[in-house]
Order: structure tokens, then C-alpha cells, then sequence
């Protein structure tokens, strides 16, 4: 049975606005599941909604089978990190780290026997006679993990714990936090807008936009099958590449070439006759030159970004833009005609009145 369960689940914030519509989804005992989506999405709502911060409006909620609507955060056994540190300034970094405990009533030599452990596990053996404003950014938010692993919880919530890091230590603390989970195997919800912590750490996505969840599944499923274009130009970096075209004739006509959809639509072939359709490729799909089995198209080079280990080039084909990723000794001339090829089996189609993948 899974551990969480969430079903048909609802939250309607008392000034009548939806933020959540009809959330579901199941975790398993240890899962890591990341939350994924732009601003405003309903990420942060619905892992409230979990912690038992925020009532639920319409929909059940169960843990362990239990329905769990009506407890209190204590009962649930949740433990939460949020993107501010919320550390007690006043308290050196054990007595952050032991306070949960102290209002528990643990013996004292527990305590120190988790606030050790839990420091190793963290690298803040050194630090623990700091106060939270001798510390570093990453420190901080390492002893703010500190405080809910040292609890022991059955499941951890953590609602943009990067986001006030730099670039080098969000990816630190990103590798640290997946093998902290794999140490204490919480069941882990974790709410991010990054598409690359959702990729890296997550055993499943669950991609949201607008209260609605769009996808839920692994990091490969939701990469390689995207259920729409959202989900499709969210997920990868740069994003998916979209040229929406009318179908004539079964081709769809990108600069010079006419492209055969037939054999990639299939039986739909008739059905999107004379409708337009978005035509995606990825950006690191693609070949320079022509290929067999793939879909050839050429345009101008209006840009090219070296990157080290790869380069984006920016390429407009009849005005709309897309952008290759080549090897740097690939890159092509700025301004000069560059023609590149898709395999046939990267190419994705979408509807394009529903942008639902065909
Ligand atoms: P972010 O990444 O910016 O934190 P999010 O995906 O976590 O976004 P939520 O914080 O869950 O989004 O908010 C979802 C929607 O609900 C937003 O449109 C927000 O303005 C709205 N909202 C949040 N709290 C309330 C509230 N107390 N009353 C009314 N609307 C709210």
C-alpha cells in the first residue's frame, strides 16, 4: 500500500481563489518525490496541505492508509524545511539542532547522541558552537536540515531549500540532500520552479501548472514522453523546440523542406489534415548536416554560445527560433545557412489546438 495518498484533493484559500484542483498521486515508503513548476502553481499549497499547515477544502488525504485530513502536523510525523532558514538566531547551531528534541522531552544524552550523528551527516561537527550569523549561506541551510532529519519523521517536506544559494552550493546541497534521504530514508516531498533539482534528485516528478498537475513519472518518463507541450518545454534545458505548421498533404512545410508526417501520424494522418500541429524536438536531438531516417531542415545562425562541453546555437527557421546543442568543434559561422536533421524517432508531435502530444 502506498505510504501517502492523495486523492482528488482541493484547496479553495478563503478569498474563493482555486489554487489546487484535483490533485492525485501516490508515494511509497522512502520515495523522493519532487514537485515541480513555475511560480505560482500551487507547489507550495499543496505540500502545506501535507504538512497539515493549511486545510485541505475538497479531496482525502491518507497516510499509511489512514485517512489524515483532520490531524495536526505531530500526528502526521512531518518534518519541514522552507526556504528561509527559520534558524533561532540567539542559539548556537547545536541548540538549533536540539531544540525539537528538548521540546520533546529526549534525554539529554540522546540528544547529543543525534545532534552529533546529524552533524557528522552534515559536515557541521565543526560549527556546533557557532551562532547561525557566523555561518555561511550553505551552512545555514545545512543546519535547517539538520533540524528536521534529527527528528526522525516518516516524511520531510522541503519547500525550496536552494533557493537562497548560489550556483555552486545549490548544486553541493542538491547531492548532499539526495544522500541524506538515502541515509534516513524519509519518505521526501520537495517543491522546486528548477527543472534540473527536479531531474537530479527526483525518483518522480510531478509536474504542475495553473493548480492542475500535468504529469506525474519518472525523470525518464517525463523527458522522453511529455504528455503536452508544458510539460514538453519545461522539462530539458534549453527547452524543447516547438514549430506549429498547418499539415498539407500529410507534410508539414518547415523552411525549404516538406517534411512527410504520414509515417509519424499514422492512422491520425486523415484526422490532421488541413489542422495545424506543433512539430518539438529537443535541442540536443539533432544532427548537424543531413541524416538518413531524420527530418532535415535549414535556417540562418543568428547566435552561437559557447558553453564549454557544448554550445547552443541560435537558428531561425522562417522567424521562428530554435537552438541546436552541438560539440564546441561543431559550431557553425554566424550568419552563414546551417542544415540539421532530427531522427525521425526525437521528433514529437502536438495537437495543436489541445498541445497534447499526438
Ligand atoms: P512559488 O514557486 O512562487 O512559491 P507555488 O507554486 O508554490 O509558487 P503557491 O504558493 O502554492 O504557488 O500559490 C498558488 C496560488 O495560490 C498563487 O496564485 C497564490 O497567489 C495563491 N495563494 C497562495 N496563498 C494564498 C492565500 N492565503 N489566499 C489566497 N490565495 C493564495
Amino acid at each position: 500500500m502506498a505510504y501517502l495518498t492523495l486523492k482528488n484533493i482541493n484547496k479553495i484559500y478563503p478569498n474563493g481563489f482555486h489554487a489546487v484542483h484535483d490533485f492525485n498521486m501516490e508515494a511509497e515508503r522512502g520515495e523522493f518525490i519532487v514537485f515541480v513548476g513555475p511560480s505560482g502553481c500551487g507547489k507550495s499549497t499543496t505540500l502545506r496541505m501535507i504538512a497539515g499547515l493549511e486545510d485541505i477544502s475538497k479531496g482525502e488525504f491518507l497516510i499509511d492508509g489512514e485517512l489524515a485530513n483532520n490531524w495536526g502536523p505531530r500526528q502526521r510525523e512531518v518534518a519541514m524545511v522552507f526556504q528561509s532558514y527559520a534558524l533561532y538566531p540567539n542559539m548556537t547551531v547545536y541548540d538549533n539542532l536540539a531544540f525539537g528534541l528538548n521540546l520533546q522531552g529526549v534525554d539529554e544524552d540522546v540528544i547529543e547522541e543525534r545532534v552529533q550523528k546529524t552533524a557528522k551527516i552534515l559536515g557541521l561537527t565543526d560549527y556546533l558552537d557557532r551562532m547561525p550569523r557566523a555561518l555561511s549561506g550553505g551552512q545555514r541551510q545545512r543546519v535547517a536540515v539538520g533540524r528536521s532529519i534529527i527528528r526522525k519523521v516518516g516524511i520531510f517536506l522541503m519547500d525550496e531549500p536552494l533557493s537562497n544559494l548560489d550556483a555552486k552550493q545549490r548544486v553541493t546541497m542538491r547531492s548532499e540532500i539526495t544522500q541524506i534521504h538515502r541515509e534516513t530514508g524519509a519518505t521526501t516531498i520537495y517543491v522546486t520552479h528548477d527543472q534540473t533539482e527536479a531531474m537530479t534528485m527526483a525518483d518522480r516528478i510531478v509536474v504542475m501548472k495553473n493548480g492542475y498537475v500535468q504529469q506525474v513519472g519518472t525523470p525518464k518518463e517525463v523527458y522522453f514522453n511529455p504528455v503536452n507541450m508544458f510539460v514538453a518545454g519545461f522539462i530539458g534545458e534549453p527547452p524543447m523546440n516547438f514549430i506549429r505548421r498547418k499539415v498539407e498533404k500529410g507534410c508539414v512545410t518547415i523552411g525549404s523542406s516538406s517534411l512527410d508526417l504520414t509515417g509519424k501520424l499514422g492512422e491520425k494522418a486523415a484526422e490532421y489534415e488541413g489542422k495545424e500541429i506543433v512539430f518539438g524536438f529537443r535541442p540536443e536531438a539533432v544532427v548537424l548536416g543531413e541524416q538518413q531516417d531524420a527530418y532535415t531542415i535549414s535556417g540562418m545562425v543568428e547566435l552561437t554560445e559557447m558553453l564549454g562541453d557544448n554550445a547552443n546555437v541560435y537558428v531561425d527557421v522562417d522567424s521562428d527560433k530554435v537552438i541546436l546543442k552541438v560539440t564546441p568543434h561543431e559550431i557553425p559561422e554566424m550568419d552563414t545557412e546551417v542544415a540539421f536533421s532530427i531522427p525521425v524517432e526525437s521528433v514529437y508531435l502536438f495537437d495543436g489546438e489541445t498541445e497534447n502530444v499526438i
